[in-house]
């Protein structure tokens, strides 16, 4: 009983043990692939973040330097046309046919880099003076937007049109124009500074803004006046559907947004800006994909690596979670096999009952130091009577069967959790009682008798024709037992007078 207990005791505190161990590999070996996974995912982030960023602050200021320039070029270009519109209303609408007037336009239209032209037209439409060497005979620029415009709305503002192909030249130009009054008031004409579009181009294309970068002067309605890259038809085409005009340009005049092309579907970052003076808007898109080509190399050399290293420490987790657990198997079973080997050493192999060494050992605890404890102790010391002509008559084999019941009968009536069964040794067997005094021995000592008498074993050496057992019993109390030896002597003792008294009995040791 207490055998048992303890060994269950012994398995749970060993599982208890071992589960720690088991579970902290495991879990350290997934906290180690986990953090490394999650400081690797958050760094890539970050840095994602920061070229998007350095893109953004990059198109912010491609904008507006682009904005810039083509505010100045409007100014440079209108400087001369308000003058002109200054000197025909003081002079009259007359001095634009001199050729003092014509001299002054052909001198500034070669002087100033984006202008390609100048022009007078009178009140009708005609042309009334230019800055080209010829004028094409009888020319009338009535049908132009910006001269309704102009004759439409008193305005002596500078008015800006969508970019138009040039009748003198072919060339695609953006028309910048003022109206002209008379004295009285009465408009008189227009004065016109066209705008070559390839000075833009030219312009725009001094910036690297990677190879689907974009770079578009536009009107601020939508209308298309120059982009880098060239598109098929795109000038002229409305970009007013895109989301930069219908949002963001609505909100502010000015800032980044990443928002998709309605021109080529690209995905960008654009710096977009609206002209201070002009009803003109610029707009400087990075493609994102470019701007994050270095980062994705990056980030996939960095999963790649990562990758290897969480396979790596896997590995590296289940084997050392196989080798603990083997370990710990292998310490199991070797505490299993010390648990037998110290119960063969303590057990008799034949009966299954104490061996000698064990009972000395228990009986050196019931006597400290050669005296014995305070409380009663008893023995009963058993030998199988005329046993050497059983062996005779029926053979070792059998004789050692008979031991094996005689044993039998001896453990089935032993319910103490101390009591402690013994072969004492050959077809000797002994039970030590502690806490039983010589009465209960006597009495357990006759049960016992009675058991192998029942089991009726036969025997033709004995005159019974049975098996039967003398038992010899001893018992002290607790003030009265003698030194270890003598205990052992009084019960032996006992038992010879029980074999000198005729066999097949019990005897209590009297003192002489
Ligand atoms: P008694 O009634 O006086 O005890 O007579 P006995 O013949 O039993 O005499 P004793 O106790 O001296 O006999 C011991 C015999 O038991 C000797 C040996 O032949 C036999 N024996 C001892 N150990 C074993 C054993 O392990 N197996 C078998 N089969 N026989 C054993
Ligand atoms: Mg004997
Ligand atoms: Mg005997």
């Amino acid at each position: 009983m207490r055998q048992v207990e303890a060994t269950d005791f012994d398995a749970r505190h060993r599982r208890l043990k071992r589960m720690p161990v088991l579970w902290l590999t495991g879990f350290f070996t997934v906290l180690v692939c986990f953090s490394i996974t999650s400081i690797t995912l958050w760094q890539l982030r970050q840095t994602r973040t920061h070229e998007l960023e350095i893109a953004e602050t990059t198109a912010a200021n491609l904008s507006r330097s682009m904005a810039q320039q083509a505010d100045d070029t409007f100014d440079q270009a209108d400087i001369p046309v308000a003058g002109i519109v200054e000197r025909l209303y003081y002079d009259g609408f007359g001095a634009a046919s001199s050729s003092r007037m014509h001299e002054y336009l052909r001198i500034t239209a070669a002087s100033v880099e984006q202008i390609q032209g100048l022009f007078i037209y009178d009140k009708d439409g005609n042309w009334a003076a230019t800055s080209l060497s010829h004028a094409p005979s009888n020319a009338n620029n009535a049908d132009r937007e910006y001269f309704q415009f102009h004759k439409a709305i008193d305005s002596t503002l500078p008015h800006i049109g969508q970019a138009i192909r040039s009748r003198s030249t072919g060339d695609w130009i953006i028309p910048l124009s003022r109206r002209v009054n008379d004295s009285a008031g009465h408009f008189a004409g227009v004065v016109l500074a066209t705008i070559e579009l390839a000075y833009f181009d030219r312009f725009f294309d001094r910036f690297d803004i990677g190879q689907r970068g974009v770079i578009t002067l536009a009107m601020a309605d939508g209308i298309v006046l120059a982009r880098r890259p060239a598109l098929e038809n795109v000038r002229g085409a409305s970009i007013a559907d895109g989301e930069l005009f219908r949002k963001y340009l609505k909100e502010r005049y000015e800032g980044t947004a990443t928002v998709r092309s309605i021109l080529d579907q690209e995905m960008r970052i654009y710096g977009y800006k609206r002209l201070d003076r002009y009803p003109l808007v610029v707009l400087a898109g990075l493609s994102e994909q470019e701007v994050l080509d270095e980062w994705r190399q990056y980030a996939w050399r960095s999963l790649a690596i990562i990758v290897c290293v969480v396979v790596a420490n896997l590995l590296f987790g289940v084997l050392l979670f196989q080798q603990i657990r083997f370990g710990l198997n292998a310490e199991s079973q070797l505490r299993i096999a010390s648990h037998s080997l110290e119960k063969l050493a303590l057990q008799d192999g034949l009966t299954g009952l104490a061996n000698r060494r064990h009972f000395q050992e228990i009986l050196g605890l019931e006597f400290p130091n050669g005296l014995p404890n305070l409380h009663p102790l008893s023995l009963i010391m058993i030998d199988i009577d005329f046993f050497k002509s059983y062996n005779d008559n029926y053979g070792h084999v059998a004789g050692d069967k008979c031991i094996v019941a005689v044993a039998e009968c001896i453990r089935g009536n032993l319910n103490r959790t101390g009591d402690l069964a013994v072969r004492y040794g050959g077809e000797e067997m002994a039970v030590f009682l502690p806490y039983s005094d010589a009465q209960g021995a006597f009495a357990l000592a006759e049960r016992i008798r009675v058991a192998v008498l029942t089991r009726g074993l036969e025997h033709q050496g004995n005159p019974n024709g049975i098996v039967s057992i003398s038992l010899g019993v001893y018992g002290c109390s607790a003030q009265e037992c003698p030194t270890m030896e003598e205990f052992v002597e009084r019960a032996d003792a006992a038992l010879y007078m029980a074999k000198h008294d005729g066999r097949n009995r019990t005897a209590l040791w009297q003192s002489a």
